[in-house]
């Protein structure tokens, strides 16, 4: 088993230590490379999507960027604000405004801030610029997505990439 695998299986670990259901699907439909999903009885699940051309270090990102967003969510004594709530399920239908954008991105922005504490904790090889820019990016989407309601395409993410690059020297 390479380094990565044994990190995706140690992510795997963690987030079951913490009570998440992952379920691991190929080549699905989603537009997400992963998603945190909690139903009407409180379990969470993580729903992680592999395709051929996707990185192992691409699903560790994604499997962080998730775990995050449920760290946040025990911190916050497993409770999701009702505004937040309904925000999301606007985001699913693609009927947000602006307001619920804003709110989708505030707390995007707010929740990566734990990814570098569970890389730390499960002992990811990840470099920190790796996870900085990763976070940027998500960063630039989502502000994107509140600004424009749309998400950036492929060439969008890949130019901002490289101008910040350029711009941390990584
Ligand atoms: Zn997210």
């Amino acid at each position: 088993m390479g380094i990565r695998d044994q990190e995706l299986a140690r992510l795997q670990k963690y987030a079951e230590g913490l009570g998440i259901k992952v379920v691991w699907s190929k080549n699905s439909s989603s537009k997400y490379g992963a998603m945190w999903v909690l139903d009407q009885a409180n379990n969470v699940e993580l729903h992680m999507y592999t395709w051929n051309s996707a990185s192992k270090t691409l699903l560790i990102l994604n499997f962080l960027h998730e775990l995050a967003h449920h760290l946040a969510y025990v911190h916050q004594g497993r409770t999701l604000s009702e505004p937040l709530v309904k925000a999301l399920n606007h985001q699913v239908t693609e009927t947000a405004n602006k307001k619920h954008r804003e709110l989708i991105y505030k707390v995007e922005v707010s929740d990566s801030s734990y990814r570098k504490t569970i890389a730390h904790e499960v002992g990811l090889r990840i470099s920190e610029a790796k996870l900085d820019m990763d976070i940027a990016v998500d960063d630039f989407i989502y502000y994107t997505y509140w600004q424009e309601n749309r998400f950036p395409k492929l060439p969008e993410i890949r130019k901002f990439k490289k101008q910040w690059k350029e711009k941390n020297n990584a």
